[in-house]
């Protein structure tokens, strides 16, 4: 597995794939630490991810540094990637106790009924590169700490950090076994998947990928999350203050080069202000600093990687072709790495690329709607549905239209974002299940029922 630097194209380090003994003795582990892991008291495995939290800290620089090399992200935000990771193993430290604990039910007089979690056993995770320690964070902090055992397939790019990840959880003092990194392709987490010793899995990433994962797992009956992909609506109604929604609009587009998903893809704005909103996107868009992403002032740094940087380009060049006005932006910067200018699409025919698919990196399609019931109705017209946002200064109107959206998260004057301690994941396309929070934490254990007589 090759790691290149996407800012500068040069090789950073080969690393040899696992080869099935290694693979083999990885399961091994996990299946034998089980047993072992889900008898430790939960005060004991609270006081070790407080433990992962203080060695994130202690290392924040060379982590985020890590990032930025193999995938490109602006150090600035490779550092606060670090910090989240290290609050949400806080968060779960601390409240692990009260999302575990039993849930009484109401039943005959003299008799007592209870749900109890339990662990379900090695959990195989399936990670994306754009958020390479927060997507793993994110399921193993809850995860390991109901009691199951985490093993990773982070993906083919980011080697670097799959092992870093690994040895964080090592130093943390998790027994052998706990956590394990697969360092494998695609092509083999189906046999992964298949060995009875795994018992559930979750995956972050494609359409794609979240099908061939979701089928292998139905065949044997375990149990997925998934999380995929989306186009969020960023909904600009007349009474917003066009201000934050500008400068929160551009960063909910371009953080991490645009490649989020939950960015704000798709900007819905009211005919009564959208003249002056878009002018000001587009200013602040033509404002940011793209360049060296090691650099702590850059905006926005390369696409992850060149053939990624490509399919955008591909799609904006289509949408153009259908009609598409390019109102910045719209061509690859020339030169040395992967880097893509923030762009901006207005006039965005129906079903051209930029409107019915994903598209990641920092690409806004803007939209004129006519009122409120217009731009939910283009809000909803997408086979995505994880993340909106809507602007309006009128908070009772923010909850009303946030009732008729169709996602799995709506942020009212806010950009949407992944918090742990709010439930976090999609419908429709953009997957199942639920991540962060009470919620994330009991999506694998066994919520076993005890009637005692
Ligand atoms: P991807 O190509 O789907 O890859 C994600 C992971 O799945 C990688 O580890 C990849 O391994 C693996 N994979 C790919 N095809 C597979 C298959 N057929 N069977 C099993 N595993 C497979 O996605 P990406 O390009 O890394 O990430 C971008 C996508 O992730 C976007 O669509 C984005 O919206 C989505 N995403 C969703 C969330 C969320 O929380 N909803 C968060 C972040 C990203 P290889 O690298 O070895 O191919």
């Amino acid at each position: 597995m090759e790691a290149v630097n996407p800012a500068t194209e040069e090789r950073i380090a080969s690393y040899e794939e696992h080869d099935a003994d290694d693979v083999e003795a990885a399961l091994e582990a996990a299946h034998r630490s089980f047993e072992e892991w889900r008898e430790y008291p939960l005060r004991e495995r609270e006081r070790l991810l407080e433990n992962v939290a203080a060695v994130l800290r202690e290392d924040q620089r060379r982590y985020a540094e890590l990032m930025t090399a193999e995938m490109g992200k602006p150090l600035s935000q490779a550092t606060a990637e670090i910090e989240k990771c290290a609050w949400a193993c806080e968060h779960y430290a601390e409240h692990a106790h009260s999302y575990l604990s039993d849930e009484h039910h109401p039943s005959p007089p003299g008799t007592e009924a209870r749900t109890v979690y339990e662990p379900l056993g090695p959990v195989l995770a399936v990670m994306p590169w754009n958020y390479p320690f927060w997507q793993v964070i994110r399921f193993a902090a809850p995860y390991l700490t109901a009691g199951n055992v985490g093993l990773l397939k982070h993906a083919s790019n980011v080697p670097g950090c799959a092992l870093a990840l690994e040895e964080l959880f090592e130093r943390a003092g998790y027994p052998d076994g706990v956590f394990r990194t697969l360092l494998i392709g695609s092509n083999r987490v189906d046999d992964v998947l298949s060995d009875d010793r795994v018992r559930a899995a979750t995956l972050t990433g494609s359409g794609p990928a979240g099908r061939a994962v979701a089928e292998t797992a139905g065949r044997q009956l375990k149990k997925t999350v998934l999380e995929l992909g989306g186009s969020d609506p960023f909904v600009v109604l007349d009474d917003a203050d066009l201000e934050a929604a500008v400068e929160t609009g551009v960063r909910a587009r371009t953080q991490n080069g645009g490649q989020s998903c939950i960015a704000a893809k798709r900007f819905l704005v009211h005919e009564a202000v959208y003249d002056e909103y878009v002018d000001r996107l587009v200013d602040a868009f033509e404002g940011l600093t793209v360049g060296d992403p090691m650099d702590e002032t850059t905006d926005v740094g390369p696409q992850a990687d060149a053939k990624l940087m490509t399919e955008l380009h591909e799609q904006v060049r289509r949408s153009v072709d259908a009609g598409a006005t390019v109102l910045t932006g719209g061509e690859p910067l020339d030169g040395t790495g992967a880097y893509y200018p923030p762009t901006v699409l207005a006039n965005v025919p129906n079903g051209c690329p930029v409107d019915v698919e994903e598209t990641f990196g920092p690409v806004a399609t803007v939209y004129e709607v006519e009122d409120e019931r217009d731009a939910i109705e283009t809000a909803n017209d997408t086979r995505f549905g994880l993340g909106a946002s809507i602007w309006t200064e009128d908070r009772e109107r923010g909850r009303r239209v946030a009732g008729e959206l169709d996602a799995g998260c709506v942020y009212v004057n806010e950009l949407v974002k992944s918090d742990p301690r709010v439930p976090f994941g999609g419908i429709t396309d953009s997957g199942y299940g639920r991540e962060l929070s009470r919620a994330g934490m009991l999506e694998f254990v066994n919520r076993k029922t005890v009637w005692v007589e």
